[in-house]
């Protein structure tokens, strides 16, 4: 059970587990700051990928992959499909799981997905300032918003020139 209204949080150590935790006084509920997931896809159509231009904080004004936090009891495909709709206005077929990213200071786990779209429509959402499909040689690679971000294109990229890098980083 999780009735915010009723916690009363003390510090404490419980039996087997190797870390304090907040732990409700009243109700026992236990805080676990377990990391959030974040789904998010590169989008390819023909030799392009789509990115986001996000209007909201971190990394305003910066380019991303459309990717977002999930929402309860939602599966990792599903948001992912959710996002790129909300971000772009765009229904993306995903092909593979292409990579896991986890960004340890932040708490998240990024689970990233190779997907396409089948047109090359794309409009921003609300979270977006502007969405645009870039050739490799066109991605701005000083105006991403996160080291995820150039680690999926650039993993992408040698992936296509047969490389096999790590399915797997983090910062
Ligand atoms: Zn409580």
């Amino acid at each position: 059970m999780n009735n915010k209204n009723c916690h009363k949080f003390r510090k404490k150590k419980l039996p087997g587990d190797e870390h304090k935790r907040n732990v409700c006084e009243v109700c026992g509920y236990i805080d676990y700051k377990s990391p959030q997931v974040v789904a998010g896809s590169i989008v390819t159509y023909k030799n392009k990928f789509l990115l986001c231009k996000r209007a909201i904080h971190p990394g305003h004004g910066l380019w991303t992959l459309p990717s977002g936090f999930l929402e309860s009891n939602e599966s990792v495909e599903a948001g992912a499909k959710r996002e790129a709709k909300e971000e772009a206005c765009i229904n993306i077929k995903i092909q593979k799981l292409f990579g896991i990213y986890s960004i340890k200071k932040r708490n998240i786990i990024q689970v990233i997905f190779l997907s396409n779209i089948s047109t090359s429509f794309c409009k921003p959402g609300i979270e977006s300032l502007d969405v645009k499909l870039f050739n490799y040689k066109e991605i701005p690679w000083r105006e991403l918003a996160f080291p995820s971000v150039k680690w999926a294109l650039k993993r992408f990229n040698d992936y296509k020139m047969g490389k096999k890098l790590p399915f797997m980083a983090e910062d």
